[in-house]
């Protein structure tokens, strides 16, 4: 570059020379610019709606964000079916006359506002309501980027998303043939749960045998009988599936804090990939004691609702697996700071990802999870024709993995006819008569336990 003496260069500012050399640079900055602006105008949002829909028997819960772009929309999960009724309201009085004319470009502010908006934070519907805006908005960027989600948030660090299935029954014989289902299609890794007899389970009934009567009517679970039942079960996967699948088991915290300590310890010997919530929320103190006395991994979160419940958990690196419900804290925007706070811990991601999160939750998840290095693995629960009828775009299963859409957003279209198709309250029995919500668990003497 010539050297410009300090006379010239006061002469070219005096004569506005510097101006003229100066300026087709700035010129072509601002042009590049307005280029981008005109190509993109900012839109704003015009109308937030919510679809509710139950094609598989579970209440999903939609948001739609419209724009003053023709064509320009977007959805978010925030599913909470057990009390999926007031999602919609929270949606509809709450957040929409508090979003309504909005640039849709600016996701953390609206997310900011909506989460100072009730004064009381963190609360499961509020989350999730924000969580159906957020998510939205996402999904709008994208589209408008013509970009999948991952790609804004930095792009691929894999493929596709590992994942384990769900194997369940109310005989170890029955666990162990859905677990070779899995392992047939490919599956690497699968979750195992069995029934007790006489007792209610999860993801099994009580089988053949005569149900325990307790002191109260209705269903019985004893945590002692549970604790050795899960043992056997373990034992004999290891023997029939052999040590080179992963499996995993979810205590569902039906276990007392100290029972769930010696679970952990017990378990250590069957190397499981992880176990989940061996206590409750309310005892999360316990987990040091875990860390303490055994290397079983843990996975914990998808009850928590605030920062406060998982800071601490991994910072101080009590456990393996963060497992939250990414609609239930909020929506993708604070599930990304929470994967990127995990990851300086050396704590690996573990959505939460069963039945009552939408398809639209389920493509988050895997798409966070293609994005984040300190993935972990992904839980997959299957689209049933229906749903993959009103939900146009779900994540493609092969050999074990999960495959996100490539198109804008999150990629999936929802078919709003079909889906009001499928109202809520078709649940029969109890789910039905309580209105999508959880029924009681008691021990033998009729004390009430915690279920999830
Ligand atoms: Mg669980």
């Amino acid at each position: 570059m010539p050297r410009v003496s300090r006379r010239a260069l006061l002469q070219l500012i005096g004569t506005g020379g510097l101006a003229t050399a100066i300026t087709p640079r700035q010129a072509a900055a601002e042009q590049a610019a307005a280029q981008a602006t005109r190509a993109m105008p900012t839109p704003r949002i015009r109308d937030i709606t919510v679809i509710e829909t139950a094609p598989g028997g579970v209440r999903l819960t939609v948001v739609k964000i419209t724009t003053d772009q023709a064509g320009l929309y977007g959805y978010g999960c925030a599913t909470f079916t057990q009390r999926a009724d007031l999602i919609k309201p929270a949606v509809e009085r709450y957040l929409k006359p508090l979003l309504i004319g909005k640039t849709t470009d600016r996701i953390e502010d609206i997310w900011q506002a909506s989460y100072m908006s009730s004064y009381w934070r963190n609360g499961p519907v509020l989350n999730n309501a924000i969580s159906g805006v957020d998510q939205a908005l996402w999904d709008i960027k994208g589209r408008q980027a013509g970009m999948p989600v991952y790609q804004l948030l930095g792009g691929k660090t894999r493929e596709a998303v590992d994942c384990y299935g769900h194997a369940s029954g109310n005989e170890i014989a029955q666990v162990i043939n859905s677990a070779k289902g899995y392992i047939a299609q490919g599956f690497r890794h699968v979750r195992v749960q069995v029934g007790v007899p006489g007792m209610a389970g999860y993801a099994a009934g009580q089988g053949t045998v005569k149900p325990v009567v307790g002191l109260t009517p209705g269903p019985v679970f004893e945590p002692a009988y549970y604790v050795r039942r899960a043992m056997q079960l373990f034992e004999a996967c290891r023997k029939e599936l052999g040590d080179e699948i992963e499996l995993l088991h979810d205590v569902h915290e039906r276990v007392s804090p100290n029972q769930g300590v010696q679970f952990c310890k017990e378990a250590e010997k069957f190397k499981l990939f992880f176990v989940e919530d061996p206590v409750s929320p309310e005892d999360i103190a316990y987990f040091r004691q875990i860390r303490q006395q055994c290397a079983t991994p843990i996975a914990m979160g998808e009850l928590f609702n605030s920062p406060h419940e998982w800071q601490g958990l991994v910072a101080e690196r009590l456990i393996d697996y963060i497992r939250m419900h990414i609609s239930q804290m909020g929506g993708l925007t604070p599930a990304r700071k929470v994967a990127a706070f995990a990851e300086q811990f050396g704590v690996k991601t573990a959505w939460h990802g069963p039945g009552d999160v939408s398809p639209i939750g389920h493509m988050a998840n895997v798409m966070l999870g293609l994005a984040t290095h300190n993935f972990g693995i992904n839980e997959y629960s299957p689209f049933n024709a229906r749903t993959q009828e009103i939900f146009k775009g779900c994540p493609v299963m092969k050999d074990g993995y999960l495959y996100a859409s490539e198109l804008p957003g999150w990629g999936i279209e929802v078919d709003e006819k079909l889906a009001a198709a499928a109202p809520f309250g078709a649940e029969q029995g109890e789910r039905g008569r309580l209105n999508g919500g959880w029924g009681e668990l008691r021990r033998r003497d009729g004390t009430v336990i915690k279920q999830e």
